[in-house]
């Protein structure tokens, strides 16, 4: 089933409000940020990973993702949708242009309908859901074994599960075919006309905090989720430039593929 953009920002938004939760429980909006002192990292000698990811591309903002990404030279990863990728000669390109960049960005499986946004009915059927992954894989042809589920922050790597009773069947036969379920630590969010919540400073202090209290899923490592179409226009896409600029700021802070996430099942060709 086809649908238009604002249809589906609405739908993404709503969803956002309802079914995406954080893997831990996160730190209030209240409570003491860590310190982001050079002081304060000079005790850790602990790089910390930060993993930028975009979702639902190719859409209207992916362009901007993938150059202000490849201007600063950091690693991302773009979990994109198989329909949104096939249908246009914009999605194929956009596809070509961030696959040309092998060291800096890697595409992964983020379904092939996006479960039509009517995720209980994709869930409650994990056989289909399961063939439209695989449709995905097909068009997108990943060269890694990474998945992200539609509207829903799941985890199954070869040392933790992360899942719903709603999920479950699907991340399990996910999981019987070797492929690496991925959630994510921290989310920017979007209102419902898909522009982004939170300030960059404020996302970029919450980075801090969740390191310094370790709550990540893996310790050291953080996922940040983020919507292509968030940064469709010049003054949000300015705020990601922001963002990714105060994190470079930090200096035991980098940037990688999720390829390199700790405990990932291994790619079987
Ligand atoms: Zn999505």
């Amino acid at each position: 089933m086809a649908f238009g953009p604002l249809f589906y920002i609405w739908t993404q938004f709503l969803i956002s409000l309802t079914t995406w939760y954080p893997v831990q429980s996160l730190p209030s909006q209240g409570m003491n940020l860590a310190p982001s002192t050079s002081n304060t990292k000079a005790l850790d000698t602990n790089a910390r990973v930060i993993y930028l990811t975009f979702d639902d591309g190719p859409l209207s903002g992916t362009f901007n993702c993938f150059e202000i990404c490849r201007r600063e030279q950091v690693a991302a990863t773009f979990f994109e949708v198989g329909l949104h990728q096939s249908r246009s000669a914009f999605g194929r390109q956009m596809f070509q242009q961030i696959n040309s960049y092998p060291a800096l960005f890697t595409i992964a499986n983020h379904s092939f309908t996006h479960a039509n946004n009517n995720y209980l009915s994709f869930y409650h059927h994990p056989d289909t859901a399961l063939l439209d992954f695989l449709k995905a894989k097909t068009v997108l042809n990943p060269s890694n074994n990474l998945t992200r589920l539609p509207g829903n922050n799941a985890w199954n790597l070869t040392h933790v599960k992360r899942a719903s009773n709603l999920v479950r069947p699907l991340v399990d036969k996910l999981d019987s075919i070797g492929l690496n379920v991925i959630g994510w630590d921290l989310q920017w969010r979007f209102n419902k006309a898909g522009r982004p919540v939170q300030s960059p400073e404020y996302l970029a202090d919450k980075v801090d905090s969740l390191f310094f209290h370790h709550q990540t899923l893996t310790k050291n490592h953080l996922v940040i989720l983020m919507h292509d179409h968030m940064f469709r226009a010049a003054a949000d896409s300015l705020k990601l430039e922001q963002f990714i600029q105060a994190l470079k700021q930090r200096k035991n802070y980098q940037f990688q593929k999720l390829t390199q996430y700790p405990g990932l099942k291994p790619t079987v060709n």
